[in-house]
C-alpha cells in the first residue's frame, strides 16, 4: 500500500512515500519510494525531491501556502519525470500525518474523520505552533487527493499515554490539572516508540523483557523511560520546552526566572516565552550557533569557551536524565542514542556517557567511534548496561500505523 506520509510545520512539509505492508513485516518489504521537503513556504520556498534513493533534486519557486506545497509534491510524485515508479494521483492510497499534540484524548493513531478533526482543533490552545499547521497538512491533502483516501494522524504525544500521574503530574494546585489540563504530555513519542520497536528487534528481546532509555538528541531533544515496551516518564512536558538542553530551547530551568527577566528587560511573559523557545539552548548558551556541530568545531579549532560550555551544560542535562531514569526503572538494560547529534555525534555521546563507571556504564571508544548514522552496539565488555545507536525512523512507524488504521489491524505502543 502506497503511503505518503505528511510532516508540516509553520513553513515546512518533510514527506516521504512509503509502500508498506504490515502482514509482511518480519520481510521489512517496505520501500522508500520517494522523500523530500518544502521549506519556507509562503514566500520563495526551497524544494527539495529525491525518488528512492536517487539524488536530490533542488529548486526553488514561489509557493503561497500549505495547500499549493502538497499540490506541488503529488503533482511531482505522479509526474513522469520524477522517476517515482507511480503516475496517477489515485495510486497513493492514504496519508499519514505527524500531529504534535493529542492531549489525553488521543492515546492511538486514528483515522480523521470531522469529530477526530474538531478533537485536534480544540487541542490548538494546548500547541499553538504546532497543531494549527497539522491541520492545514490533512486539509490541504484532502483537498488534492479527494475525501475516498483515508487521513490517518500519528500523534507525537501517544506514546506516551500510559505515563503514570507520579510522572505526570505537576506539583502545583492540583485543580489546573482538572479545569485547564496542565500536566506533561511528552513529544518525540513516535520517535521513541520506533527506536524501542527497533531494540526488541535487533537484540530478539521480548517487549516484557526490556527497560530502556532512549535518548532523541536532535534539535528537539527528550529521553524517555521505557519499561516493557511503555513510556514510563518522559522529558518534555505540558510543551516541548521542558527537559534536555535543545538547540535553542532552554529545557529546564527554575520557573521564577519567567517574571524575573520579564521585569528587568520590560519584556511580556509572551516574549519571555518566545526567548525561552528560539534563543535559548545550546544558541543561548554559546552567542554563537543552535547546530552541534558547529559549536564542537568551535571548540577544537577556537577553543572558544562559551562554545564549550554550551556543550557542557547540553551533555551534563543529558547525563542527569540517564541517572533519573536509572534509579525510577531501578535500573536499564540499554541506553539508546538518537537523533541527528545521537546518531552521528560519538564524541557526545562519550562526554554524556563519561564517569557513569560507578554504575557500570562503559563505553568501548573504537565501537563509539565507528557508530555514525547506523546500528550499532558501543558498551564495553563488561557494562552493566547495553549502549546503542539507533537511528530513528519516524516516517516508517508512521506509514506503519498508517496501514493498520486503515486495514482495522491493532495498533501496539
Ligand atoms: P531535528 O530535530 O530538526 O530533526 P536533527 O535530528 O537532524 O534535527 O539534528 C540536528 C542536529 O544534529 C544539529 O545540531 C546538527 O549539528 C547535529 N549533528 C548532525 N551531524 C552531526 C555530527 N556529525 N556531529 C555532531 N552533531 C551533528
Amino acid at each position: 500500500m502506497n503511503i505518503l506520509v505528511l510532516n508540516v510545520g509553520s513553513s515546512t512539509l518533510k514527506f516521504q512515500l512509503i509502500d508498506t505492508d504490515e502482514t509482511k513485516i518480519a520481510e521489512s518489504t517496505d520501500r522508500r519510494l520517494a522523500r523530500g521537503q518544502i521549506e519556507r513556504i509562503g514566500g520563495e520556498a526551497v524544494i527539495t525531491l529525491s525518488a528512492a534513493d536517487g539524488r536530490p533534486s533542488k529548486t526553488s519557486e514561489q509557493i503561497r501556502d500549505h495547500a499549493a506545497a502538497v499540490e506541488h509534491v503529488i503533482g511531482w510524485l505522479t509526474s513522469p519525470e520524477s522517476g517515482v515508479p507511480i503516475t496517477r494521483v489515485a495510486e497513493i492510497e492514504a496519508v499519514g500525518h505527524r500531529v504534535v499534540h493529542g492531549g489525553e484524548r488521543f492515546t492511538h493513531s486514528t483515522l480523521v474523520d470531522d469529530e477526530v478533526w474538531r478533537g485536534v482543533e480544540e487541542l490548538i490552545e494546548l500547541a499553538p505552533l504546532h497543531n494549527p499547521h497539522n491541520l492545514r497538512g490533512i486539509a490541504a491533502a484532502r483537498a488534492v487527493l479527494g475525501a475516498g483516501v483515508p487521513q490517518v494522524a500519528v500523534f507525537d504525544t501517544a506514546f506516551h499515554h500510559s505515563l503514570p500521574d507520579t510522572a505526570y503530574l505537576y506539583a502545583i494546585p492540583y485543580q489546573f490539572y482538572r479545569r485547564y489540563g496542565v500536566r506533561r504530555y511528552g513529544f518525540h513519542g513516535t520517535s521513541h516508540r520506533y527506536i524501542a520497536y527497533r531494540y526488541r528487534q535487533l537484540t530478539g528481546r521480548s517487549r516484557e523483557a526490556t527497560k530502556i532509555i532512549t535518548l532523541h538528541l536532535g534539535n528537539g531533544a527528550s529521553a524517555c523511560a521505557i519499561v516493557g515496551g511503555s513510556s514510563v516518564d518522559t522529558s518534555m512536558g505540558f510543551t516541548p520546552l521542558e527537559g534536555l538542553v535543545m538547540g535553542t530551547r532552554s529545557g529546564d530551568l527554575d520557573p521564577a526566572i519567567l517574571e524575573f527577566i520579564a521585569v528587568k528587560e520590560g519584556m511580556t511573559l509572551r516574549d519571555v516565552d518566545a526567548m525561552l523557545n528560539k534563543q535559548s539552548g545550546l544558541l543561548g548558551v554559546s552567542g554563537l550557533t543552535a547546530d552541534m556541530r558547529e559549536l564542537l568545531a568551535e571548540e577544537s579549532e577556537h577553543g572558544d569557551r562559551r562554545a564549550r560550555l554550551a556543550v557542557e551544560v547540553f551533555c551534563y542535562r543529558a547525563k542527569k536524565y540517564i541517572g533519573e531514569y536509572l534509579a525510577g526503572m531501578n535500573g536499564a538494560d540499554a541506553i539508546i542514542f538518537s537523533g541527528g547529534i545521537g546518531e552521528n555525534s560519538p564524541e557526545i555521546r562519550s562526554r554524556i556517557l563519561a564517569g557513569l563507571d560507578w554504575f557500570g556504564i562503559t563505553v568501548d571508544d573504537g565501537k563509539n567511534q565507528a557508530a555514525r548514522g547506523a546500528e550499532g552496539r558501543i558498551d564495553a565488555d563488561g557494562s552493566r548496561t547495553e549502549l546503542w545507536v539507533i537511528p530513528t525512523d519516524e516516517e516508517l512507524l508512521i506509514a506503519r500505523d498508517t496501514w493498520r488504521v486503515v486495514n482495522g489491524a491493532e495498533l501496539r505502543y
